[in-house]
């Protein structure tokens, strides 16, 4: 035990000791499973044809004397195996191999499970002496030992091997398991797929529900993608809320299918304490050999091709390919010029009118941050922003915009010239930072600007509810005086019940619904059915993406009041602005002027 053998040759060793200072005895070892089947383990001075009958027999009440002992928990001591009514169905067995008495011991855990029985056979019946009996009691309790010590390893290994908290194989025992699966594939001239499953804003569930539910789907989704994989699919967590499946023998054309089936699966709704969540996930795949024929490899390939899945949309699948390793690459090269920009003052902003339907008098406006990057040009916030929430640089930036907006509106005030409020948009990142709310109102104070001047953005998608850090948050800035504006809306699932409860002023109407509505009657009906809930919450609705007169008049004669668009104006930058104000307009607008659209750049 101490030079750490393997368990059967301790096992052996230990009846070959018996043997050597009691000569009359032949000693065996069976274990014991969990479904009641011995297995002989150690049998030196055994015929093989002997153990090899034993293998697999289920204990009893009357099972010779290793079934019976392992079945009472208790020693059995059989003197005449001849006459014993224990042996009725093993005498057969025994007899012609000369055996004529045996003794069973079992060998117990320390919660009482028996792990294995000791044995004693002997060539001639007789009944137990004082040595002998001694001798199977100081070896039994030896036994013990090794087999608790071959437990406490299988368990370090099972730790080592294995996530504690879905059960489901760690990285190093993928690792070992996919290196077979990739050998096999090899020599038999198969392809072999590897999934990336990364779940969609899980970060966000978990901040939402705590970590207790977080575990709670964790577990959920580990428990689906075993069931739908495959039988021969290899299912592993890699960290947080990655997970790997290794398709040993699938093609392209199997692995779309399994890609669907589980993406089908995660799907289904499920219930962690009073909300309801369809789990989804982005999912990158890599295929052996065309991709690489390295575990490590391909699952990075994999996990390029994830998250290209997450750019283009959530809940989808992708192959790699060689550009998305390009694609990295700018992508952390951009990051980094971010981090840069955000030091530098690369960024500046855009402010663009949101007016009065009717009449084009100045409502508000809303800050539009842009960024010029020396090498790479223009970068749309569409795409930086997204970055930006990625890598964490997205509480700096959105500071920093609240800042330059509120110093801006400030100088503005100074010069005389009248802005009524100005629009800032808020990550849901922000949102739930708890510092918000104070560092919204020292902004303020230090600008000399009222609330009321400002409003912040918050995109409807970010709703969630049971979501006590944002409401908070979202509460005490609305305590502050400060409006609070629901972006992008009709696009997400927020719950109108939830809606009401929170304390928002304005709706923005999407403006993908404003750019169908000529075209299409259904964009119409959403819109109308969108302005009639902001009616019915007695809240403002503002009307993106206006960009003509059709458009104006249409969202006017159903209620809606404000809107901002190119019709109006393109987001400007701050001279433009004052120029922009300034300049005369026609207090109730005319029907349908030519060149309208950009007149007012
Ligand atoms: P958003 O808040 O929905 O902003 C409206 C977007 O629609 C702007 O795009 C604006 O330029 C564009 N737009 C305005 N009028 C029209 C129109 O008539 N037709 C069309 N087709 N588009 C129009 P932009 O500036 O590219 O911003 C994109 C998104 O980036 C914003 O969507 C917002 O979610 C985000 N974003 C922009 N600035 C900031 C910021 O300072 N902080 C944060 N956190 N996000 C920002
Ligand atoms: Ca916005
Ligand atoms: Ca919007």
């Amino acid at each position: 035990m101490v030079m750490e053998q393997p368990l059967p040759a301790v096992m052996e060793l230990i009846c070959e000791e018996v043997q050597r200072v009691a000569p009359a005895v032949i000693a065996s070892v069976l274990r014991v499973d969990a479904d009641g089947r011995m297995h002989p383990l150690a049998a030196p001075g055994l015929p093989p044809e002997y153990s090899a009958a034993l293998e697999s027999l289920i204990i009893g009440p009357s099972v010779g004397s290793c079934g019976t002992a392992a079945w009472l928990g208790e020693p059995v001591i059989v003197s005449d195996i001849a006459n014993d009514p224990l042996w009725a169905d093993f005498r057969d067995l025994a007899l012609p191999l000369g055996l004529a008495a045996c003794w069973s011991y079992p060998i117990k855990a320390s919660d009482g499970r028996v792990l294995a029985t000791l044995a004693f056979y002997y060539r001639t019946a007789r009944r137990p002496d004082a040595f002998h009996q001694q001798l199977a009691e100081v070896c039994a309790s030896l036994c013990m030992l090794a087999f608790a010590r071959e437990e406490a390893a299988e368990r370090i290994l099972q730790l080592d091997h294995y996530d504690s908290l879905t059960g489901l194989p760690n990285r190093s025992l993928l690792q070992t398991q996919a290196g077979t699966l990739l050998l096999a594939a090899r020599s038999a001239g198969t392809t072999l797929s590897v999934l990336f499953v990364d779940l969609d804003r899980f970060k966000h569930i978990n901040d939402s529900l705590g970590h207790v539910g977080g575990d709670k789907l964790l577990r959920e989704v580990a428990q689906r993608l075993v069931a739908h994989a495959g039988d021969t699919a290899l299912v592993a967590r890699l960290s947080g809320d990655e997970f790997a499946l290794v398709l040993p023998d699938s093609d392209r054309t199997q692995t779309i299918a399994a890609g669907k089936r589980i993406q089908a699966a995660l799907r289904q709704p499920l219930r962690i304490d009073h909300a309801s969540i369809a789990p989804s996930a982005s999912i990158g795949i890599s295929m052996f050999p065309a991709d690489g024929d390295a575990l490590d490899y391909l699952l990075h390939c994999a996990e390029m091709a994830m998250y290209d899945a997450k750019a283009a949309g959530r809940n989808l699948f992708r192959f790699f390919s060689i550009e998305m390793n390009w694609a990295a690459q700018e992508r952390l090269a951009l990051e980094s010029a971010l981090r840069d920009a955000l030091l530098a003052e690369e960024l500046h902003l855009n402010f663009q009118p949101q007016v009065f339907l009717r009449d084009g008098r100045l409502y508000g406006l809303e800050v539009l941050v842009r960024w010029h990057h020396p090498h790479f040009g223009m970068v749309p916030p569409d795409r930086f922003v997204p970055l930006a929430e990625d890598s964490g640089l997205i509480g700096a930036l959105d500071r920093w915009v609240l800042e330059q907006s509120c110093a801006q509106l400030a100088a503005w005030r100074r010069e005389g010239l009248s802005v009524p409020t100005i629009s800032v948009n808020i990550s849901p990142a922000s949102f739930r930072d708890p510092g918000l709310p104070a560092q919204v109102a020292e902004t303020l104070a230090r600008h000399g600007l009222p609330a009321q001047a400002l409003v912040l953005e918050m995109t409807e998608g970010l709703l969630m509810e049971d979501d006590a850090g944002l409401a908070a948050t979202v509460a005490a800035i609305h305590a502050q005086g400060v409006r609070l504006s629901m972006d992008d809306f009709g696009t997400g699932y927020s719950s109108l019940g939830y809606l009401r409860q929170l304390p928002v002023h304005q709706l923005k109407l999407d403006k993908s619904f404003v750019i169908d509505l000529e075209s299409d009657a259904a964009a119409r009906e959403l819109a109308s059915a969108v302005i009639r809930i902001g009616d019915s919450l007695k809240l403002a609705v503002i009307a993106e993406g206006v960009e003509n007169e059709a458009q104006r008049r249409f969202l006017l004669s159903q209620g809606c009041h404000m809107g901002q668009g190119y019709l109006f104006s393109r987001p400007l930058d701050a001279v433009a602005v004052a120029k922009w104000i300034a300049a005369p307009r026609a207090v109730e607008r005319q029907p349908a002027e030519h060149g309208e659209r950009h007149s007012r750049r």
